[in-house]
């Protein structure tokens, strides 16, 4: 993992899914897209998922969607530092992929299936050089 790039002493927690832009504050998901069907991913691909074909490139995504779905994390997994409960979204970019994150300053007794979302990045940890980890998370867009 020494082909990420790192801007102002920041990488991003997956390069290959959303590369940072800016001063490293900010950032854009990274996906693919595949000539022959037009499907859109996240991230890097060998094949298309839904028809096989090796014919595909890349693009920059969407960093706003709607919420698809979402739990409500009471128990979190090994190693999370952020607040509990938490609440979990899959939401759904214009172009078509999910993608899942912690929705931050959520109230889970108030947040609504399809509300606009919009990505933000967070620091999270620091990296074995001491850069920090930018992790992509979502919140509830601004009206
Ligand atoms: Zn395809």
């Amino acid at each position: 993992m020494t082909s990420e790039q790192a801007v102002n002493n920041r990488v991003s927690v997956s390069p290959s899914r959303m590369k940072l832009t800016g001063d490293g504050s900010e950032g854009v998901f990274l996906g693919t897209r595949c000539k022959e069907c037009e499907l859109h991913i996240l991230g890097d691909s060998m094949f298309c998922p839904r028809c096989t074909s090796a014919e595909h490139e890349p693009v920059e995504l969407s960093s706003s969607g709607k919420l698809y779905s979402y739990t409500v994390i009471h128990v979190p997994p090994p190693g999370w530092k952020g607040q509990v409960p938490f609440v979990l979204g899959a939401v759904k970019l214009p172009e078509g992929p999910h993608v899942t994150s912690e929705v931050i300053n959520a109230d889970p007794q108030t947040i609504e299936i399809d509300s606009p979302m919009t990505m933000v990045l967070q620091p999270g940890d620091t990296d074995e050089d001491g850069r920090e980890i930018m992790v992509y998370k979502w919140e509830a867009a601004k009206a």
